[in-house]
């Protein structure tokens, strides 16, 4: 095989990750601190986040699905995953061989690990006020959980980037399951749960976005650093004379003769169309913005005041997630989540 490179790259500061995973965890008291990997770490790549993070003293990790679980596989060493969305019946096989924990949603999914679980350790997700995965309160108070030996307790809060009434809410019916369901451990907070303070931290905290550079409040601001830093290669820079236009829909027109750079980078690699307008790039701290629209695989950037620019160069995309998101629209979750297969992940 030869090693083919790749024209765009996510570079990935291991060093930002496990820093933002020690503020969280110092938030998070004497609770544990876990990590949320779904959806590839993010984007990032479950796998190396997780061996990041478990050197570092994580030791709670948490993917949606049972293939998500599957692709971690083996563990490090002393490490626990829970599969968030639970066990359907077509996930049994995997639920059994797999040396992970369901966390079961619904009086069916207690069921059916009462019936074939065979005694295997499971968590419970129980809603508190957001309707969309756990065992109603009714439920689990009445009696729906009896006699199942509970590692984790779970409730997810609907609205903890926020200053909502609902936080207290949840906070409230979660210490009436604290104190009337025997579980091993109790959790409650994502990222921004973790912010809201010493009451919402119980035993365990389930951050995800903080951990990749997301801000999930402002209290996290200065704390939390940036983890991924996109990067696309120069494939052209072309001169553009005053007057002719650039791509498709011939949306932008130079001012004045121009040169732009054209990068190996597009809505199929996750960087979507609602850039235009304000997206940007640097070069050697030089700011390059975006013009025109955002095609499938190339993009181009104004290089007009940047002497030095030439074929082959890497463009250091704007990738701060609050910012961007504000300028863009798309959540700081999105951003990353988006981003697609064909950046080469580069951890240093
Ligand atoms: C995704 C998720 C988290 C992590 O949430 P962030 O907002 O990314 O910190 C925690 N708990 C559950 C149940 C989740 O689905």
């Amino acid at each position: 095989m030869i090693a083919v490179p790749s024209p765009l790259r996510l570079r990935l500061s291991s060093e930002a990750l496990v820093a933002n995973w020690r503020w969280l965890a110092r938030q998070s008291g004497a609770a544990a601190c876990g990590a949320a990997l779904k959806a590839d770490g993010y984007g990032l790549g479950a796998r190396a986040v997780m061996r990041h993070l478990a050197a570092a003293g994580c030791r709670d990790f948490f993917v949606a699905t049972w293939a998500e679980a599957a692709a971690l596989m083996p563990l490090p060493a002393g490490v626990s995953l829970s599969v968030l969305h639970g066990v359907g019946e077509d996930d049994m096989v995997a639920a059994r061989l797999l040396p992970a924990r369901p966390v079961l949603n619904s009086v069916e999914q207690v069921q059916r690990w009462r019936d074939r679980g065979e005694g295997q350790p499971c968590d419970v997700m129980v809603d508190t006020g957001m309707n969309r995965l756990g065992l109603r309160v009714e439920e689990a108070l009445g009696g729906a959980l009896d006699g199942l030996a509970i590692e984790t307790l779970h409730s997810h809060l609907a609205s903890a980037d926020e200053d909502s009434e609902q936080n207290g809410q949840q906070l409230a019916a979660f210490r009436a399951l604290h104190e009337r369901i025997p579980a091993r451990r109790y959790s409650l907070a994502n990222s921004a749960g973790v912010c809201l303070g010493d009451d919402y931290v119980f035993g365990l905290t389930r951050p995800g976005i903080a951990l990749y550079g997301g801000i999930p409040r402002v209290e996290a601001a200065e704390h939390i650093r940036q983890v991924v830093f996109p990067e696309a290669r120069v494939l052209q820079v072309r001169a553009v004379p005053a007057g002719e236009t650039f791509g498709y829909g011939a949306s932008w027109t130079a001012p004045r003769d121009s040169r732009i750079a054209v990068v190996n980078l597009g809505y199929a690699d996750g960087y979507l169309r609602c850039h235009a307008g304000s997206g940007g790039a640097t070069w050697e701290g030089q700011a390059l913005p975006l013009v025109g629209r955002v095609s499938m695989d190339l993009t181009a950037f104004d290089a007009s005041d940047v002497a030095g620019m030439r074929e082959d160069e890497w463009l250091h995309l704007d990738y701060d997630l609050p910012d961007v998101s504000a300028r863009c629209g798309l959540s700081q979750y999105e951003l990353l989540t988006g981003l697609g297969s064909r950046f080469e992940r580069i951890w240093n």
